[in-house]
């Protein structure tokens, strides 16, 4: 036995889970040469970001209080400019989620009589009740702003007509989420999302086009605002943080957007030119150089993932073979116990919280229970390896992060030999 299969079985790992995994990866190679020459180039994109805003020492410092003068912050959102290729970003810790960050970026550019659409169907869950689809308090919907959506059509594709017909006078900001979440439709790539926001464009030039860009940055090596968004938004405890953001959003696209959302963010006539960074600023330099490779380390999981799981014989989405768009992956088990062991297999494999067993519980906003394995450094960071998955047909479970690739594969391999002391797969590796 040698001293890494050591390694394994030490973690509970059988030798034959180590070689089958093996296996799967000396199929990948190709993949995973593809996956670090995107990180090579996307690290220079970041790396030179930096060099031309003049990054610095003093930039690594905050400020307390009001934050007049913030050198790192200010200097750090002309490096998410530079990087994006906009005309401003707001990258802020006051913005507290990708959410917050979405609901800020749509409250400050819309006023009431205007309409809000969704070329792309039902937007991330959350969304519905920042909209107000679900009625909350405070939506968008209580300040007079509509909404509209167009469903894709049932392969994927982009039902253009029913986009035309929905642009009407009203319509200000038309929302793109990148990113499939929780749902089955395809991610889009970023070619795709500029070729519908050269359509819309087409129709009406001065609509504001913005993308959610969760869980999508540095996937590939151009951007939605390279292919035409006039913003994109997104979390730092995602992709861009690269692990160590311990918070954070971030707004970049047209500087009368980002101006918007500043005014919003802060106050009317504040702006950009308050809100101290605190300490944040050298986890927020230090993650979004790292994101590159830490983006690649996720999506050579979900990949792993996919094929090993593929191969065994469960529905994966993507595929093994499909081009990426984000760091997502679902398999899909069909039964309770495939999710629970799979997120049991996930946390054991955790350098934090390993001890602990999650369970599936109510979780609020949900229709059925939900289990969650996440044992992670920043909490509730899926950049992070973690998993979840509600308790209800068709019983898929979504995967996520892993800021190394030899965490992410152990956490697979975890969940492998758990699925297998579950009698859910069979010692020759077949689904049962
Ligand atoms: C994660 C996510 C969000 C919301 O981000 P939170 O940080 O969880 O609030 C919105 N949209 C998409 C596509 C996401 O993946």
């Amino acid at each position: 036995m040698t001293e890494l299969m050591k390694q394994y079985t030490q973690f509970g790992i059988s030798e034959s889970v180590v070689l089958f995994g093996e296996e799967i990866l000396k199929s990948l190679e190709e993949r995973f040469r593809q996956i670090d020459e995107t990180a090579e180039y996307n690290q220079l994109k970041v790396i030179r970001a930096m060099q031309e805003s003049k990054v610095s020492e003093a930039c690594l410092m905050g400020t307390t209080g009001y934050g007049y003068n913030d050198l790192g912050r200010d200097t750090l959102e002309q490096v998410y400019a530079a990087l994006f290729h906009t005309e401003d970003a707001l990258v802020r810790p006051q913005i507290t989620c990708g959410t917050h960050a979405l609901a800020l970026a749509l409250m400050s550019n819309l006023r009431p009589g205007d309409e809000l659409l969704s070329p792309v169907g039902k937007p991330y869950d959350t969304l519905e009740e920042v909209i107000g689809i679900r009625p909350s308090k405070g939506s968008l919907k209580e300040y007079g702003i509509s909404y509209r959506q167009v469903e894709l059509l049932p392969d994927g594709s982009f039902d253009y007509e029913g986009i035309r017909a929905a642009i009407r006078e009203q319509t200000k900001l038309v929302t793109i989420q990148r990113s499939k979440g929780y749902q089955t439709r395809p991610t889009l790539s970023v070619s795709r999302i500029g070729e519908l926001i050269r359509f819309i464009k087409e129709i009406r030039p001065d609509v504001i086009c913005m993308v959610d860009n969760c869980y999508g940055e540095f996937v590939e090596r151009i951007e939605p605002t390279d292919v035409g968004a006039d913003m994109v938004v997104g979390s730092l405890i995602k992709n861009p943080g690269g692990g160590l953001a311990p918070i954070g959003g971030y707004i970049a696209g047209k500087r009368e957007c980002v101006e918007n959302a500043a005014y919003r963010l802060t106050s009317p006539g504040l702006g950009k030119e308050v809100g101290a960074s605190l300490g944040a600023l050298s986890s927020f330099y230090q993650g979004l150089f790292l994101a590159p490779t830490v983006t690649a380390s996720a999506l050579k999981g979900a990949v792993f993932a996919a094929n090993l799981y593929e191969k065994i014989g469960f529905p994966v989405i993507p595929d093994g073979q499909e081009s990426r768009h984000d760091i997502i992956q679902a398999v899909t088990f069909g039964s309770p116990e495939g999710v629970i062991a799979f997120c049991q297999g996930i946390q054991a494999a955790a350098s934090v919280d390993s001890f602990v067993t999650p369970e599936p519980w109510d979780m609020p906003g949900y229709d059925s229970k939900v289990i969650m394995a996440a044992g992670a450094f920043v909490s509730g960071s899926s950049i992070e390896l973690s998993a979840d998955g509600p308790i209800a047909p068709p019983y898929a479970v979504y995967f996520q992060g892993g800021l190394t690739f030899p965490h992410a594969k152990l956490g697979i391999l975890k969940t492998l030999q758990n699925l297998i002391g579950q009698g859910l797969i069979s010692a020759d590796f077949h689904r049962i």
